[in-house]
């Protein structure tokens, strides 16, 4: 392919990208945004592995190693579960912050990338290029390492092997900027390093300095602002992206990563405002560490701190029956039992019935931005009757029935009441101010942020224990009959 070809080929892959992420941008046209960005990656791959970059001695290696990629990405495509997705997200950033490293590393190895071919001829790049190519180096290794790292404890996390709990070093603060000044100090050394043996340490040195940083920034984070962190990090895969783009003389890969950078940067802010927090104080660390009434655990061994009132689904299915208005609010749990077609089957029951059905959705949901809002259009949801947070709330007075389907942390109204509570000032649901609150559930454990809900020992409140798939069939049959 030619070189002219293959910029053509790029400009159209940019455009694809752009109006896929304007596509993503609304769930009627995420479906068609997620196709130009398809359509525009395999433009770019085809480009790229056929543009002038590539020699043909270099073709074999790379169309090797694509095919074990696409057979490893096919294999977890088909196995991953609904709910491993925010997981699988956070090991794929976790591998282009890898990826990032390891062209820095190759890079700077590679006595080729010292030289500019020109008319066939190695010619030597001059100080100020050389100087620029060992910052792209530098930097492009620093955030690789640190998405790498830090995506990786992300992805701990989010599966479990991990404690959500927040881990707080002594003199964190002090640490990060000791951390930071040695990297500059690192920095400078690297780029008056006069031979290749000569900066390996400083950028191991860095290397190491960052892996670390990673793991300490997620490690601090407390559970209800993990979503602020998952945003952070897919913001920084997109960062390590365009380095690795600088580093490679590829300006797709710029272009692209600045998207992915920049929009990931704007998805933290807007979940952010979401959790009521400031963007800095979530980076420093330390939310969700103390304060606010532990959760008694489900296993029965603890006693709750209320009473609650259980309902059946009989029971449940009366009142929605004899309702005019009903809001569901579905949380993590609900992608747990798979329980969104049986959500849909009630809704479309009730509404044929002539009740008013509304879906709240709160920007946390679940785990991973928009869960909630795939699940729903999965199940094929009507798009105009599913609402944010705050288009609905002010409509719960007025509403017969909440019923809330696995959801805990974002319908926990201690985020109002109680300061001292991890998620004080979290902007949550509220649920209760309906004329009956339903919640389905398992049992009386708490939600992510592993804080007490005192939503379950309202007057008003019902909960109705058992997976949500099965109580909503039975539901289902009970509204039927
Ligand atoms: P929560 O984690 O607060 O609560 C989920 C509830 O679902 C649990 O209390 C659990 O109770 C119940 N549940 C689990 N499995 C089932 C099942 N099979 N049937 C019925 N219920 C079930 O989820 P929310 O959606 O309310 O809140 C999201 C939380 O996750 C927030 O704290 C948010 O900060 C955090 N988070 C969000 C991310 C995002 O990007 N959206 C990313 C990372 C974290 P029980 O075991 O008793 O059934």
């Amino acid at each position: 392919m030619s070189g002219s070809l293959a910029t053509v080929s790029y400009i159209g892959a940019t455009i694809l990208f752009i109006l896929c992420l304007g596509g993503l941008s609304n769930q009627e046209t995420s479906r068609r945004g997620n196709l130009y960005g398809m359509i525009g990656m395999t433009i770019a791959v085809l480009a790229t592995v056929f543009g002038p970059q590539v020699t043909v001695a270099g073709l074999p290696w790379i169309i090797a190693s694509m095919v074990v990629g696409s057979a490893i990405g096919i294999y977890l495509a088909r196995v991953v579960q609904m709910t491993q997705m925010p997981e699988l997200v956070a090991f794929m950033h976790s591998m282009v912050g890898l990826a990032a490293m390891l062209v820095g590393y190759a890079n700077y190895i590679d006595p080729v990338t010292s030289f500019h071919l020109i008319d066939g001829k190695n010619i030597p790049l001059s100080e100020a290029e050389r100087a620029i190519h060992e910052i792209e180096i530098y930097v492009g290794v620093l955030i690789g390492a640190i998405t790498f790292s830090g995506s990786v404890i992300a992805f701990g996390k989010l599966s479990a092997r991990i404690s959500g709990k927040p881990v707080l070093l002594p003199g964190r603060h002090l640490l990060n900027l000791a951390g930071l000044l040695i990297v500059i100090y690192f920095g400078y050394a690297f780029l008056h390093a006069t031979t290749v043996a000569q900066g390996m340490t400083p950028i191991v040195v860095m290397t190491v300095i960052a892996l670390l940083f990673g793991i300490h920034m997620v490690m601090a984070i407390g559970g209800a602002d993990m979503p602020v962190v998952v945003s952070m990090l897919n913001s920084y895969s997109g960062w390590a992206a365009a380095a690795t783009g600088f580093m490679l003389s590829n300006d797709l890969l710029i272009v692209v990563g600045a998207l992915v950078g920049s929009s990931g940067a704007i998805l933290s802010y807007i979940m952010c405002n979401a959790m009521n927090r400031n963007f800095l104080s979530v980076i420093a660390g330390g939310f969700g560490s103390d304060g606010g009434t532990p959760a008694p655990k489900g296993d029965g061994t603890v006693v709750p701190a209320g009473e609650v009132t259980p309902i059946l689904a009989a029971e449940t299915a009366e009142l929605l029956r004899e309702a005019k208005s009903v809001i569901i609010v579905p949380g993590y749990g609900m992608a747990v039992a798979q329980a969104q077609h049986t959500v849909y089957e009630i809704t479309k029951y009730l509404r044929e019935k002539g009740v008013n059905v509304r879906f709240g959705i709160h920007p946390v949901a679940g785990r991973m931005p928009g869960h909630m809002n795939v699940l729903l259009a999965e199940a094929k949801v009507p798009y105009d009757i599913v609402f944010e947070m705050d288009e609905l709330n002010e409509d719960f007075p007025t509403t017969d029935v909440s019923m809330i389907i696995g959801a805990n942390d974002i319908v926990n109204p201690a985020a109002q009441d109680d300061p001292t509570s991890p998620i004080a000032g979290m902007p949550v649901l509220e649920v209760w101010k309906a004329k009956t609150s339903i919640v389905m559930k398992r049992s009386m454990a708490s939600g992510y942020a592993g804080v007490d809900n005192p939503l379950f020992y309202k007057e008003n409140n019902r909960m109705l224990f058992g997976d949500a798939k099965k109580m909503l069939d039975e539901v289902l049959t009970a509204l039927k009959t």
